[in-house]
């Protein structure tokens, strides 16, 4: 499949079965230093292409499934969501389609234009992300384009999405050691988060290889202290931990693709591929060894952990 793959382990949504716009290539407005995707350029343009092959994809796997749904589809992969023009119409499609709850991971970049902010109103689940309580912070950590630099708009995007959706505004903040973690950048963190009013704040930090090698994960402590600041609406994402039931159909050269698609996304460990996919670790082994004898991934060590990723 092209566009569809997971379900992957979210942290925040159980098994999430993904909808990638862009598999090609990362596109995105911004170019996070902790990006699990990498390393790539900002860009600027909306894009526009037919919906019907992800729509068709998806009515395969959901067939192939019935029997074990995911718990949410999710906007994510190689990009941010919001740059595609026919994002609303392909939610009112899926919705057509199946009753799953729909997620849009997003970085809110785009929400100042009223027609990217129309496009989000139809899903379920909105995840728009703010790292940074000053611009200064903001241009370190998210890297923009320079289109979409400028912060005061950006968060005034933020409001004004809030403002206009009804589903669940749930913002996630990322924690990265030393750039946006000193109790000045917390509080002007929660200064913005009281004019966004989101229902829930997720505290998120560096749990994969990131895209820049300077980007840490913070500890417990820094995190409970955020949590602290920003009081009852904050909650610190925790480890996955759901076990779906066995993919029956996944072996072979079919299973080396799924998990291919999963880690060229998210870099996993084999933990997690085993818990998502519900398949033992001894099976996914084989694929795995399979996959690095044909040079297609690298595993890498990162917070006491080994993570596979696809080559690039
Ligand atoms: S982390 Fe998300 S918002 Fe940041 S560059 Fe990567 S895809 Fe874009």
């Amino acid at each position: 499949m092209k566009h569809i793959f997971g379900p992957v382990p979210s942290r925040r949504f159980g098994r999430s079965l993904g909808i990638d716009l862009f598999p090609e290539k990362k596109q995105c407005t911004f170019n996070c230093i902790y990006c699990e995707v990498g390393n790539g350029k900002p860009v600027k343009d909306l894009v526009n292409f037919d919906y019907q092959l992800v729509i068709e994809e998806l009515k395969r796997w959901l067939t192939e499934n019935q029997t074990n749904p995911p718990d949410f589809i999710t906007f994510a992969g190689s990009g941010e969501p919001t740059l595609y023009i026919q994002l609303g119409q392909l939610i009112e499609k899926i919705k057509e389609i199946t009753d799953i709850p729909v997620v849009v991971l997003t970085n809110g970049s785009l929400f100042f234009l009223k027609e990217v902010r129309r496009n989000c109103k139809r899903c379920d689940y909105l995840v728009p992300s703010l790292d940074a309580g000053c611009k200064e912070t903001f241009l370190k950590i998210n890297r923009p384009h320079r289109e979409f630099a400028d912060y005061e708009r950006y968060v005034q995007g933020l409001i004004e999405m809030r403002n206009e959706f009804k589903g669940h505004y749930l913002l996630e903040v990322l924690l990265v050691e030393g750039i946006n973690t000193d109790e000045k950048e917390f509080y002007l963190l929660k200064e913005k988060i009281d004019m966004i009013k989101p229902d829930r704040v997720q505290i998120n930090t560096v749990f994969r290889p990131p895209a820049e090698g300077f980007a840490h994960s913070v500890d417990e402590k820094t995190i409970l202290k955020f949590k602290e600041i920003i009081g009852e609406k904050a909650e610190p994402v925790k480890y996955y931990s759901k076990k779906g039931k066995r993919i029956a159909t996944l072996k072979g050269t079919l299973l080396e693709d799924v998990v291919l698609k999963i880690v060229g996304i998210r870099p996993c460990t084999l933990k997690e591929l085993s818990l998502s996919l519900s398949i033992e670790e001894k099976t996914l082994e084989k694929a795995i060894e399979k996959l690095k004898e044909k040079d297609k991934i690298e595993l890498l060590n990162f917070k006491e952990e080994t993570h596979i990723k696809k080559k690039s």
